[in-house]
């Protein structure tokens, strides 16, 4: 069975524990502690290909370290985090998104842009159009509001970065 390495990407806060937690064990832990990066393994299938996912749910993007610049490099999918309810959440993709572009030293890296706790009607700072407009920016990054909490686009989201492994692998 293959393997596909891929990384949460994000500020902290924004779910990307509560997202990996969700996926990989189908529950809502919330468990809040921003410091906690670990890696976890989730066999599913797609389009009829087993897949063994190795997915590293990163923390602490404030500082650069070499650390991260690793897990960058070893990284074949991408999953950038914000959330719905914070602006400087979406601002910081950007730099991170660039930071992944130049150490892949390529344009076209399987990725998905995740706007997370949209069941937050009411604390949203950032519309759905936010979303798509930063998607378009980013080459039609393909990109998803989702909830940890909701289990909304949750699977969704990690099936089309692995989609995109394959396709590009299939590519070259
Ligand atoms: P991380 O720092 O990006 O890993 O963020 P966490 O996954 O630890 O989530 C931070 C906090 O955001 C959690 O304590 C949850 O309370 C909250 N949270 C995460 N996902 C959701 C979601 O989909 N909906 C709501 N309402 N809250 C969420
Ligand atoms: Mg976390």
């Amino acid at each position: 069975m293959r393997d596909y390495k891929i990384v949460v990407l994000g500020a902290g806060g924004v779910g990307k524990s509560c997202l990996t937690v969700q996926f990989v064990q189908g529950l809502y832990i919330d468990v809040y502690d921003p410091t906690i990066e670990d890696s976890y393994t989730k066999e599913i299938e797609v389009d009829g290909r087993a897949c063994n996912l190795e997915i590293l749910d990163t923390a602490g993007l404030a500082q650069f370290t070499a650390m991260r610049e690793l897990y960058i490099k070893s990284g074949q999918g991408f999953i950038l985090v914000y959330s719905v309810t914070d602006q400087s959440s979406l601002d910081e993709l950007l730099q991170i998104r660039e930071q992944v572009l130049r150490i892949k030293e390529a344009t076209n890296v399987p990725m998905v842009l995740v706007g997370n706790k949209c069941d937050l009607t009411n604390e949203r700072e950032l519309t759905p159009e936010d979303g798509i407009e930063v998607s378009r920016r980013w080459n039609k990054v393909p990109f998803y509001e989702a909830s940890a909490m909701f289990k909304m686009n949750v699977e969704d989201a990690f099936v089309d970065v692995v989609r995109q492994i394959i396709r590009k692998e299939a590519q070259s």
